[in-house]
């Protein structure tokens, strides 16, 4: 075999990951044991962590929203394999290395000092307590708070496809088609239910929540699915689930763990291997990523013309052809008010229907009715229109770092050393197993 035997493998681990912390700095690794009660002079793997400097690196430069999803190992080994994935500002992904013990280190090697950082995962019970523990602590766990502005949101992805299957698993093409009729039922029915609300009175809120264990879409008086998941979800904090409540646009309008899950697919074929295997793969495979996007990410930065990357310059390049469609009237007397009149796409009798939005642009911050800017970090296309009212104002300064091209080059310029030229790790080897120092993070 290739990579050796399982049992090399274990026993090649932290070589392996030691090799690599060595070749690539600001790499760490962490292995933890447990000795076997019947014969405490053997040690049995039971947790490993490891993430490249290079990916530390590149998480500093991205939006600060951490994707987590796991992967379940095959093969000989039993377990998952946490996925944490960070998006650049041109929705790339990345990845590090569950729950407590794996959201610890996140915070430890990868987040660090850095504020406001939001995880969305998909809603699993032990990840849900593993945040709670993480942000306040636990006496009966033993747990100090170590993460306190620690926000998480919820895959909506995961969250309507384990209400209909009860499955944790929802990576098919099918289910995400589902979500997408779903999410966009959704959406409908929460400006329904507001509308509905506004008009019944300020108490209307005071409803009794059902627990999502109380609910069915079985038996003859059953109600819909939609039903059923719309009156459950109604009364979860807004602020998890829906894009309109997302406050500070924590989530910069990623609603799923779709990014972490894209790269558990691209390892399906792996999780059996050896673990060196495994290690492999996710060498060469992040290398591949980095290789692929760094030429592109240099050719936008070399080009004077360019400010932002090639995903955003395409989305301003839309957005303000669409501006030009818009009328706007300057409303603001000391304040740069407009009222933009748009051009809606739906038609009612055979005309087009207009809308009107309101924006205020202040020195730094826009705010617009649309919330389209608070939640995504970008200008809408009211607020480009308003700018060019308010006589030629620059969009570009409502635009969030992140989508600029200096922050897109920084991410990928990385290099990474494999550990192939320091040996293969096949054989079990002669000298204990536990001789290596736990690296701590520079
Ligand atoms: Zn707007």
């Amino acid at each position: 075999m290739r990579w050796g035997t399982y049992e090399a493998s274990y026993h090649n681990l932290p070589r392996v990951l030691n090799t690599l912390c060595e070749r690539n700095p600001g790499s760490y690794f962490e292995i933890k044991h447990y000795n076997l009660p019947h014969d405490p002079t053997k040690h049995v793997l039971r947790r490993a962590f490891f993430v490249l400097g290079a990916c530390i690196n590149a998480f500093q430069d991205r939006r600060p929203v951490i994707c987590i999803d796991g992967t379940f190992l095959t093969g000989r080994y039993k377990g998952t394999m946490p996925t944490a994935i960070a998006a650049d500002g041109n929705n790339r992904v990345r990845t590090g290395t569950a729950r407590y013990w794996f959201l610890e280190r996140i915070k430890s090697c990868i987040v660090r000092d850095r504020r406001d950082v939001r995880v969305i995962h998909d809603r699993h019970g032990g990840i849900m307590q593993a945040v709670q523990d993480l942000r306040e602590g636990s006496v009966q766990r033993q747990r100090t708070p170590k993460w306190v502005d620690l926000k998480s949101r919820w895959c909506m992805r995961h969250m309507g496809a384990n209400f209909r299957s009860g499955s944790r698993r929802p990576c098919s093409r099918n289910q995400e088609k589902k979500f997408n009729v779903l999410w966009k039922k959704l959406d409908e029915h929460t400006k329904k239910r507001g509308a509905e609300l506004r008009s019944r009175g300020v108490n209307a809120e005071d409803e009794e929540p059902i627990a999502m264990e109380n609910v069915g879409v079985d038996g003859p008086n059953a109600w819909s699915f939609d039903q059923v998941f719309f009156e459950w979800i109604e009364h979860e904090p807004k602020e998890k689930w829906a894009l309109l409540h997302d406050e500070g646009g924590a989530r910069y309008g990623i609603m799923t763990t779709n990014l972490a899950e894209v790269y558990n697919r691209v390892l399906r074929g792996e999780r059996s291997m050896p673990l060196v295997g495994i290690v492999e793969f996710y060498i060469y495979r992040t290398t591949q990523y980095f290789r692929e996007r760094y030429p592109k990410a240099e050719k936008v930065f070399k080009d004077h013309r360019l400010i932002y990357g090639q995903k955003f310059f395409e989305y301003m390049d839309k957005a303000n052809k669409k501006a030009a469609g818009h009328r706007v009237r300057n409303m603001g007397v000391a304040e740069h008010r407009f009222e933009v009149l748009c051009r809606d796409k739906g038609r009612r009798g055979g005309n087009h229907e207009r809308h009107v939005q309101e924006c205020v642009l202040y020195n730094n911050h826009c705010v617009c009715s649309c919330h389209k800017p608070r939640l995504y970090h970008r200008p809408c296309t009211h607020v480009i229109a308003a700018c060019q009212e308010a006589g030629g104002l620059n969009a570009h300064m409502f635009v969030s770092p992140y989508y600029m091209k200096d922050a897109i080059y920084h991410t990928w310029k990385s290099e990474i050393y494999g550990f192939a030229m320091v040996g293969n790790f096949t054989e079990i080897p002669m000298v204990p197993p536990i001789s290596y120092p736990i690296l701590t993070p520079t």
